[in-house]
């Protein structure tokens, strides 16, 4: 399990996170959303081990973040930032190999792994691309193919093969794609989550965390204002509550809620 007990965090003299407490289980897909500066991308870099809380802790099954070192870490999960800047122009194939020898294969099964991931995300045929050359689009794909490298080598080095244990966080991971693109990728996270990985992803649309999730945390001002499942949660009292916005939320069959900017009151906005 990966969790997060009472953890408050403070940047530049504020407090962002305060008394944040979530717990992940092996094979749910947890989707965090809220308003743009709630705290999500923060919670996420705790919840990965990439910052510390001021208080409060981030655990590993039971294993405190800061006391796994990065090695061990990186085969048990996998992280694909908002926002990621490349210092050196590598190809597609290489920054998802590189994920792939994170999660422990080398030679050959580097090199299968990394193809496999790459034509996961329908980037195969940009395997030989400069990833700085590719579309935003693109190139967040090539980055979640990272990240499903090093999860199935870490897999296949570390489980023979068994999710039950590892973790993929994405922190809005369909921010520059097409529709097609969004779907596909929340598909695969699920897909993911349905072989036992543990999916955190964080959201700013509404309508994706409702398709691509089993729970929903939303947050508001570092503060966990609800935690539970979509089908229960989401209701025109929390996107009043976390958005700021009436907007009524609409169900699609069988009992998927939605929300439609076009039914804002005029003005509203
Ligand atoms: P979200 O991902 O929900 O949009 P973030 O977690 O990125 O929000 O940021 C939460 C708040 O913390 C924002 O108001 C942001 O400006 C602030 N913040 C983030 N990083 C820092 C930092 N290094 N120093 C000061 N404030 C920060
Ligand atoms: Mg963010």
């Amino acid at each position: 399990m990966l969790e997060l007990a009472d953890i408050s965090v403070s940047l530049g003299g504020r407090t962002i996170l305060d008394g944040v407490s979530l717990a992940v289980t092996p094979g749910e897909c947890v989707a965090v959303i809220g308003a743009n500066g709630a705290g999500k991308s923060t919670l996420l870099k705790v919840l990965s081990g990439q910052m510390r809380p001021d208080r409060g802790a981030a655990r590993l099954d039971g294993c405190a973040m800061g006391d796994i070192g990065a090695a061990a870490l990186s085969r048990r999960r996998a992280v694909v930032a908002q926002s990621v800047a490349l210092a050196f122009p590598f190809t597609a194939a290489e920054i998802v190999g590189f994920g792939a020898e994170a999660g422990g294969a080398l030679g050959r099964r580097r090199e299968a792994i990394a193809a496999a991931a790459l034509a996961q995300v329908d980037m195969a045929g940009h395997a030989a691309r400069l990833v700085p050359s590719l579309s935003g689009g693109e190139a967040q794909r090539v980055h979640l193919a990272r990240a499903i490298a090093q999860l199935e080598a870490a897999m296949e080095t570390l489980a023979g093969g068994s999710a039950d244990g590892h973790y993929l966080l994405l922190d809005e991971p369909t921010a520059s794609l097409d529709l097609r693109h969004q779907v596909e990728t929340l598909s695969l996270a699920r897909r993911l989550a349905g072989r036992g990985i543990g999916v955190v992803v964080v959201l700013h649309d509404l309508n994706l965390a409702a398709l691509a999730s089993d729970r929903i945390v939303a947050l508001k001002d570092g503060r966990v204002l609800t935690n539970g499942p979509v089908g229960t949660v989401v209701d025109d009292a929390l996107v009043s509550a976390v958005y700021g916005i009436a907007l009524p939320v609409g169900r699609t069959p069988p009992d998927l809620p939605f929300v439609l900017p076009q039914t804002a009151p005029v003005g509203a906005a």
